[in-house]
């Protein structure tokens, strides 16, 4: 027997970010009883975001600004807010879903996961200290304060050749840095990067070490054929090298893509009726909040839906 108390909700949100508060936004609106809980303090990946420019309405907001405004707004409606949570365990394949804290045990309708995703990290001395001054895992978001710079992107990639020919609109000069003297990326993505003239490829290479004073100076770089190490001048690090979806809670309960992205239909339903999947979590073609908040809303409307459904049943 466990002693852990139990609460009971219509909708449980797993994540803070855009999609999770938009989520908790449209679901309390429907009158579902909600909750939303983080295993880190509120406002997902953007509130770790300098500056956000193009998210409508506000041509530039602090992206920690911007997500209070999500939670705000989220409060106004009565959501209850569980930050800092320890998940030990989630139940999806059940009617009444679960999800297992060290002190609560969480049960509820229905559940919407929107825990997003990260870039992989290179792991190398000065990514941690120069992130969001120098070194950044997207150029959409931070493209534009690198006018007439020098960058250099990391990985061989559709993201990486993506992005770098993006960053070519803003800095002067921009170096495709792979490990190997082929690219992964599609060939006509490649075509398109080898066309542009503001873009050098250095290959056989892997990054070393980040360097800087307040903001990133150098790149340190290992020739993979001859071992030797050049330093390069750049004022951006952009590491391209994969992105991972935060899905280690679900344990492959739910249908997942090669890459591990959650797959949903367009009502934002999952494999699992009743769980739903919003935001960089799931198989999309875009990662950004106003995608991610717009995922949110559909989400919550479908488990609006289905409660409503499902007390319907119920009362026969
Ligand atoms: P990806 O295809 O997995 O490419 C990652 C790249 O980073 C590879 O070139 C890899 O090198 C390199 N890499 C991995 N770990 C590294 C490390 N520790 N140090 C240095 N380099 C490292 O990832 P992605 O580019 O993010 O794309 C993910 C998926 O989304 C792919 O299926 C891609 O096609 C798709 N995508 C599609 C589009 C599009 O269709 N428009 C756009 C973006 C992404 P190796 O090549 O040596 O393994």
């Amino acid at each position: 027997m466990t002693n852990k108390q139990e609460l009971f909700f219509d909708v449980i949100i797993l994540g803070s970010g855009p999609a999770g508060f938009s989520a908790a936004i449209y679901a309390s609106r429907g009158n579902l009883k909600t909750a939303i809980l983080d295993i880190s303090m509120f406002g997902g990946q953007p509130s770790n975001y300098l500056e956000i420019e193009n998210y409508p309405g506000f041509s530039l907001i602090g992206g920690f600004e911007l997500m209070e405004k999500f939670e705000e707004h989220a409060d106004k409606f009565g959501v209850e807010k569980f930050p800092m949570v320890e998940i030990e365990r989630v139940t999806l394949n059940s009617e009444l879903k679960e999800i297992e804290t060290n002190d609560t045990v969480f049960k509820s309708k229905s559940v919407i996961i929107a825990t997003g995703a990260q870039a992989k990290k290179l792991g190398i001395s000065g990514e941690e200290e120069f992130k969001g001054r120098g070194v950044s895992y997207c150029a959409i978001c931070d493209g534009a304060f690198y006018k007439d710079k020098t960058v250099a992107v990391v990985g061989g990639g559709n993201s990486a050749i993506e992005e770098a020919i993006y960053l070519t609109k803003f800095a002067q000069k921009v170096y495709i840095i792979h490990r190997r003297d082929e690219l992964r990326a599609d060939k006509i993505c490649q075509q398109r990067a080898f066309e542009n003239e503001k873009i050098e490829f250095i290959l056989s290479h892997s990054p070393l070490e980040i360097q800087g004073t307040n903001t990133v100076e150098t790149l340190v770089l290992k020739d993979l054929k001859t071992n030797e190490t050049k330093d390069l001048k750049v004022n951006g690090v952009f590491p391209y090298i994969g992105f991972g979806p935060n899905v280690e809670n679900f344990n492959g309960q739910l249908k997942q893509n090669q890459q591990g992205f959650i797959e949903t239909d367009t009502n934002m339903q999952t494999s699992i009726e009743g769980v739903y999947a919003a935001g960089d979590v799931r198989n999309t073609p875009l990662r950004q909040v106003i995608t991610a908040a717009s995922d949110g809303a559909i989400a919550a409307c479908s488990a609006v839906k289905y409660v409503e459904a499902l007390e319907e049943t119920t009362k026969v």
